[in-house]
């Protein structure tokens, strides 16, 4: 583990979004100035999609390339690619959520600059610092590093099944929530206003445009991916994920932990985000509409999970991350289950 002067910000140095902008690939790593052999890790699937045309994009380029096809983001399957890491000089993560999990923790890990090609806009992992790997049978979230580049293809991005994008947009709503909950907290939790102000604009600007995105169209995509990777700027601006993760997030990391059967990230934190708001006596009608408009799931049927289940989850958040005070930390659990079946998300 490297140890960072405090109160500095890791960001990306190149962001690159739009249509057919993965040939702009080598372009990307020229200017990076990394250094020739890379890896790319990628899944089937996204090997399919996109790793191919990298692995060809970046050997034009005059890169000496390897490539890792993993199955699941799990202990093992980082040790797989951190062993394939020897030798590298950068590394290029390819996919939804797993394989750009996999290559940023093996990049924390060896202290390995990665870059991130995402394959769907599902949640804003692809431009952010924290990995979700698998250990023991469980997701668990941990401290990784934030790419050192983003090349989002949104014309890639925009083949993605719609249910991937109505989960970004369950991701990025849930900001809201988690700023209320981060000014909840103050001081004690390095409050700073301008990535609270970075994060809500981000869900704002997907609200207003919900047309747009449930459209499905380039335009709608781009901007979901937008403000993902604005979510993870101000994660790096604040240094803790605190702007676009709040109790909304400790629900979900909850059920991640104990269900058998968890639901993508963005839809539980979309859904977590209705209570939450309900709590903080915020708009959570406009949450609820704004998810439903795309498709996103606004009750635990949805979420294809018992009631009990997910008030469970409401109530039991607090035994995850103790140390983040939120709402829900805050709330009797009665009163956690009056807003559940006030907002409809049970009952
Ligand atoms: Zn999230």
């Amino acid at each position: 583990m490297r140890s960072r002067p405090p109160r500095s910000m890791v960001l990306p140095r190149i962001v690159v979004t739009g249509p057919s902008v993965l040939e702009q690939l080598p372009a990307v790593i020229a200017e990076l100035d990394l250094p020739e052999r890379g890896l790319i890790v990628c899944d089937s699937n996204t090997l399919k999609i996109a790793g191919r045309q990298v692995n060809e994009y970046l050997e034009i380029g005059g890169h000496q390339m390897k490539k890792v096809v993993v199955e699941g983001a799990n202990s093992q399957e980082l040790l797989r690619v951190e062993d394939a890491l020897d030798g590298m000089d950068f590394l290029v993560g390819v996919g939804g959520g797993r394989p750009i999990d996999l290559a940023k923790q093996a990049g924390f890990n060896k202290n390995i600059p990665f870059v991130s090609i995402p394959t769907a806009a599902s949640h804003d992992g692809f431009g952010s610092a924290r990995s979700s790997i698998r250990q023991a049978g469980r997701k668990t979230s941990m401290q990784a590093i934030p790419p050192i580049a983003v090349v989002a293809d949104t014309t890639i991005i925009s083949r993605a099944p719609s249910r991937l994008l109505a989960a970004g947009v369950g991701d990025i709503v849930s900001n809201q929530t988690a700023v209320l909950d981060w000014r909840l907290d103050g001081q004690k939790a390095d409050y700073s206003e301008y990535a609270a102000a970075l994060s809500e604009m981000a869900a704002q600007l997907v609200e207003d445009g919900i047309e747009k995105v449930a459209s499905g169209t380039e335009e709608g995509v781009r901007l979901v991916v937008k403000a993902l990777i604005s979510s993870g700027v101000a994660m790096s601006i604040a240094g803790t994920s605190r702007p676009a993760s709040g109790g909304e997030h400790k629900f979900s990391h909850w059920l991640d932990a104990n269900s058998d059967n968890p639901a993508l990230h963005g839809e539980q934190c979309g859904l977590g985000s209705i209570v939450t708001m309900y709590l903080h006596g915020g708009d959570w009608e406009k949450i609820r509409d704004t998810l439903k408009i795309v498709n996103a799931p606004i009750n635990s049927k949805g979420l294809g999970m018992d009631d009990g289940m997910v008030l469970s989850a409401f109530i039991n958040s607090k035994e995850i991350r103790p140390q983040r005070t939120t709402i829900l930390d805050k709330t009797e659990p009665k009163a956690i289950e009056e807003a559940a079946l006030a907002t409809g998300v049970i009952g």
